[in-house]
């Protein structure tokens, strides 16, 4: 019988323990630990990160600072302390609608930098300044420009998991929720779409103009194989296999569902099939399994970066936010980049 394994998350937290009773804000804090149970967190680890996020939550007050997390974040984070979740376009557009003085980012790098461009009066800070992208550190400005001298003329596609100097000399940011709406709305037959090579590849199966692509990956996404959901049609015939666009085209196209962290959630949520498979990252498994009672079956890969957050940088930073954890972006670059991110609410709404 094959195996079939989650991966979960053994984070250690060297604090001290308060019993929950001892809490203030009792109903929201029960709230969240109803949560962080259906996620399978212990009870000693619960307790431990409570008192956190009552603190964090009345620092946010006192500073008037929001939390912005990806949805690959832990459920701490996300049940506790976050303001917003969702995935990169959601955050993008909740980043410039923002009013706060203070925007906290548990996310990774390219994300914080988007919200500085969409927001540059603000405080923008990432938690942890090792959270990096694979995909967006396959790719640099000056590749993005040497593809553009050897295809003159064709339009620059940018993935917004990207840094912003590979967006500042790009014509529009896409998102996994809008590529390929993107990419039909430009004026062109021919695309260069950067840097996820799988992405291209997928968005090619879709699309009559020619796509032009980067040999850039996701560490996480790149690890689903074919013959793990072979092997799951095969012991689960009914299963309903969702795929996100940074998987291999040959997972996606046995994938029934290919669509954006957010697109996936919403189908599982919204949908009554006795069972899924979600190839993505861990996180979504986890709002899923806290926001609903749908049988998840199969892998889920952890992003080591995303996961570089924690509710105790976060902490560290609301109160004294180090010189290196506070994104600033250089106005020649943020204002290259802010008018690709502008073209993508343009045509993607
Ligand atoms: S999941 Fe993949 S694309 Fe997202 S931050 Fe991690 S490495 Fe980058």
């Amino acid at each position: 019988m094959y195996k079939w394994y989650l991966r979960t998350l053994e984070t250690s937290f060297p604090l001290k323990v308060r019993p929950l009773a001892t809490m203030t804000s009792e109903i929201a804090s029960q709230q969240i630990v109803e949560q962080l149970k259906k996620v399978g967190w212990k009870e000693d680890r619960i307790d431990a990160v409570i008192p956190l996020i009552e603190e964090i939550n009345q620092l946010k007050k006192e500073k008037n600072a929001i939390i912005l997390a990806h949805s690959y974040i832990t459920p701490d984070i996300v049940y506790g302390v976050a303001d917003y979740r969702g995935d990169s376009y959601q955050l993008a557009k909740k980043a410039r609608e923002s009013d706060a003085d203070i925007i906290i980012f548990a996310g990774v790098k390219f994300m914080a930098e988007t919200a500085k461009i969409l927001n540059p009066d603000k405080t923008v800070i990432l938690p942890s300044i090792e959270a990096g992208c694979s995909l967006a550190d396959s790719i640099t400005a000056v590749d993005v420009l040497r593809l553009r001298k050897r295809f003159p003329g064709v339009p620059v596609v940018t993935y917004i998991n990207t840094n912003a100097d590979v967006k500042a000399v790009s014509d529009v940011v896409c998102t996994s929720s809008n590529a390929l709406k993107i990419v039909e709305k430009l004026d062109s037959d021919t695309i260069i779409f950067i840097p996820d090579v799988h992405f291209a590849r997928n968005i090619q199966r879709q699309t009559k103009k020619r796509i032009i692509g980067w040999d850039g990956r996701c560490i996480v996404h790149d690890e689903f194989s074919v013959e793990t959901i072979k092997e799951l049609k095969r012991q689960f015939p009914d299963i309903k296999i969702l795929a996100h666009p940074e998987c291999d085209p040959s997972v996606a196209a046995l994938a029934d569902f290919v669509g954006s962290t957010s697109q996936m959630y919403e189908y599982v949520r919204t949908t009554n099939y006795s069972r899924y498979m979600v190839a993505t990252e861990c996180g979504i498994w986890d709002r899923l399994r806290a926001e609903s009672d749908k049988e998840l079956l199969g892998s889920c890969f952890l992003c080591p970066y995303m996961k570089k957050n924690t509710i105790e940088l976060i902490l560290e930073v609301l109160i004294d936010p180090r010189p290196e954890n506070i994104i600033e972006v250089p106005e020649e670059i943020r204002s290259g980049a802010l008018r690709s991110l502008e073209r993508m609410f343009e045509l993607a709404g």
